[in-house]
């Protein structure tokens, strides 16, 4: 039996998230992870981190915002055609020096490398190999069960441990929502340094040279992510493998690009959020895909899993700090109603991004005269340029989380 006042279930970027905060607030925190500590991560994963995000992480550890906006890419210039004419074009001035970009753009793989140095050197306990098989939760604290048969218990458990959280299956809390029409395929595509690309973000509505589908092209530190939507009675397989990746991929980017695929994925994407962020104890809070899934246009996946972490952590540091029972409970509370709250919003975000990706009649008919109108009103470009990633702004109180 092992007891820990805080344990944090996934070294995801969230669970890393959530041990950072609650060491910048005094408290020793282990993380319990299923995978290795060199374990590979395959898929294509988060590229774009928000300066929200950014933000959050450099309160925890001075100093990791700047190192991941440096290692990231910030690109400056965005275009949209449709159907291959250019209707959008945006070239914006670097950040200035010493300020925070407003993103940096790099893989997922390597904002979990920083976190990882980070939580070391904030003395974060990692028990790599340790996969959580049961969770329970009672008023007093939780007791988790791992596969290599060990028990550990701890007053407050974070539970950062994905989007098939089995801590949150074992607590039998249900996710709600549906899963969206129609495929994606999303290729990563790594950079040739003997042809490289313009370093901007490339939308294209109906793409003439791959049948009219939509194809979005953005720029990440060492390579491209590369997202087809596929027309309804496409086959996802065909497209997403062998001769059939890379002849639609030759004709959207230069052809030796078609021979640098690092990964290709295909996703119908779910829209789901937790029906509570929390048990019934209020001992168990849900962060990052344990609560929530969405589309990843507008990239509200990850940049908003971290401000879940920090607001868990802070929600538990005050449930320590108080000898009232029902203080403790009132923390939790707010930390669930909350966050769910913004994850309600953030699904909402995508589910308009999802919805302008694939009109019906009315709005096809308002993107086509948007595109007619474009060279003579820049707004009507503007539009189309931005409509794909869902509105702009963050949920309430997504920045800065404080009781
Ligand atoms: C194609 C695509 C593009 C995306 N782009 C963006 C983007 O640009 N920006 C953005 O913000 N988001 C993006 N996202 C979303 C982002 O990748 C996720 O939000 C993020 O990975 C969630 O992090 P997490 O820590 O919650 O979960 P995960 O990254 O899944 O980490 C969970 C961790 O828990 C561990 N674990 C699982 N089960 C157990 C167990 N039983 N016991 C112990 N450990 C366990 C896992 O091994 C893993 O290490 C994208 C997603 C996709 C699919």
């Amino acid at each position: 039996m092992n007891h820990r006042q805080v344990i944090v279930v996934g070294a995801g970027p969230v669970g890393m998230a959530a041990a950072l905060s609650l060491r910048a607030l005094g408290r020793p925190v282990t993380v319990l992870e299923a995978g290795a500590e060199d374990r590979l991560r395959p898929g294509s994963r988060a590229i774009f981190v928000h300066r929200a995000t950014l933000e959050v992480l450099d309160r925890s550890s001075p100093g990791l915002a700047a190192d991941l906006a440096a290692h990231g890419l910030i690109w400056q210039t965005k275009r949209t055609f449709y159907a291959g004419t250019q209707v959008f074009a945006r070239t914006y001035p670097p950040p200035p020096a010493g300020t925070l970009p407003h993103f940096t753009s790099l893989p997922q793989v390597e904002t979990e490398r920083y976190l990882l140095q980070a939580c070391k050197a904030a003395g974060v306990e990692f028990v790599w190999n340790a996969e959580v098989t049961g969770a329970e939760s009672t008023m007093d604290g939780v007791a988790l069960a791992t596969s290599t048969g060990d028990r550990w218990t701890a007053e407050y458990v974070i539970a950062a441990d994905g989007s098939r959280s089995p801590v949150r299956a074992a607590l039998g809390i249900p996710m709600e929502g549906s899963r969206s029409d129609g495929w994606y395929v999303v290729v990563d595509v790594e950079e040739d340094a003997g042809d490289p690309l313009p370093v901007e973000r490339v939308f294209h509505y109906a793409h003439p040279s791959v049948d009219g589908r939509n194809v979005l092209l953005v720029p990440y530190a060492g390579g491209w992510r590369v997202d087809l939507q596929l027309h309804d009675g496409d086959d996802p397989d065909a497209l997403s493998s062998g001769e059939g990746l890379r002849e639609w991929l030759r004709a959207v980017m230069p052809p030796a690009y078609a021979d640098r695929v690092a990964w290709a994925s295909t996703y119908r994407f779910l829209q789901v959020v937790a029906a509570d962020f929390a048990d019934p104890a209020r001992r168990v809070l849900l962060a990052g895909e344990a609560a929530h899934l969405f589309a990843p246009f507008g990239a509200r996946g990850m940049n908003s899993g971290v401000p879940d972490a920090d607001a868990a952590a802070t929600a538990v540091h005050i449930a320590l700090s108080t000898p009232v029972a029902a203080r403790a409970r009132a923390a939790v509370d707010d930390f669930a109603l909350s966050r769910r709250r913004a994850a309600m919003f953030n699904r909402d975000a995508a589910g308009t991004a999802l919805t302008h990706l694939r009109p019906g009649p009315a709005e096809r008919a308002a993107q086509e005269g948007a595109a007619q109108g474009a060279d003579r009103d820049e707004s009507l470009g503007h539009w189309l340029d931005t409509a794909p990633y869902g509105p702009r702004e963050l949920p309430p109180g997504n920045t800065i989380y404080k009781y």
